[in-house]
């Protein structure tokens, strides 16, 4: 599964599964870029690490990409753009009718619209190159639902509608467009709905993961980032050419329930 000589973009990559998408991506022999919109030393750092323990070039890109501008500039400003992996994502969970409408907002601007925007901006370096890859992290949410997660199982159905489209756009050509979609995976995005879940169902933390969380998921255990990285880093091989248009699950059997 090399992937030598090819650049890989990853949106929100400073932390959980875009961290461990680079460093899977990687580990294949690709360049990697990191994203996120902060701009601290530690988010430099990680791309230092990466260079050192793969041998590869790796930069850290500051953008935000609720910004559609910035969105378009961060595929700018990396150059070569062989491999495009759309994994920022946020989430807020409240009941529709109090849900604030400027946390919709942003759920769709991060976790949907940066996609087009990434994936309009890659597109013609993909074709002048010959070769490319987009793959989206959307999510088991993509395929199924829960409640109080309205937009971010709207965004995430988008995005797996909106990777379908890309596709068959593309399909004649040595380009694939493809979705995974994790289950839960225990990142700091995960961690965050811990307490409030703990308060709902006044439980502690242990009970939490295994009565809500992983309830939900019948290998009972969470995947990791590795793992995640993995399956990304198959799908940008040769060896998947001829996979586009479709989702590849990794959730402990979520979506066969
Ligand atoms: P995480 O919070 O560790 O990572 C989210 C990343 O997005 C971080 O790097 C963060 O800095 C970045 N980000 C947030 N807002 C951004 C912005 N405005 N601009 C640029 N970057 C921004 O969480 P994670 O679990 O690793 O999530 C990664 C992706 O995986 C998300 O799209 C999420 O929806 C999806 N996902 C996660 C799980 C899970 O169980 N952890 C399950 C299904 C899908």
């Amino acid at each position: 599964m090399s992937l030598k000589g090819k650049t890989a973009v990853i949106t929100g990559s400073n932390s959980g599964i875009g961290l461990g998408v680079a460093r899977e991506i990687a580990r294949a022999g690709a360049h990697v870029v990191l994203n996120s919109f902060t701009n601290r030393d530690e988010d430099h750092a990680l791309a230092e690490t990466i260079a050192k323990d793969f041998g590869v070039e790796a930069r850290y890109i500051q953008a935000d990409m609720s910004d559609g501008e910035q969105c378009r500039a961060l595929i700018e400003q990396a150059g070569s753009c062989d491999v495009l992996v759309n994994n920022a994502g946020i989430q807020h969970v409240e009941p529709i009718e109090s849900f604030p409408v400027e946390k919709w907002n942003a759920i769709i601007a991060i976790n949907m619209n940066s996609a087009f925007h990434t994936t309009a901006a890659a597109l013609p370096k993909m074709r002048a190159a010959g070769w490319g890859r987009v793959i989206n992290i959307a999510s088991a949410h993509g395929l199924t639902a829960s409640p109080y997660k309205s937009a971010y199982v709207a965004a995430k159905h988008g995005v797996v509608g909106m990777t379908k489209a890309v596709a068959l756009e593309t399909a004649e050509e040595p380009i694939t467009c493809n979705a995974v979609c994790p289950g839960y995976v225990l990142t700091p995005l995960v961690e965050a709905q811990i307490p409030d879940t703990m308060e709902k169902y006044n439980m502690g933390r242990e009970e939490v993961i295994k009565k809500v969380m992983l309830e939900r998921q019948p290998s009972r255990e969470f995947a990791t980032v590795e793992q995640l990285g993995g399956t990304v880093a198959f799908l940008a091989s040769d060896a998947a050419a001829q996979i586009t248009g479709t989702t590849i699950s990794v959730d402990g059997g979520w979506t066969a329930l």
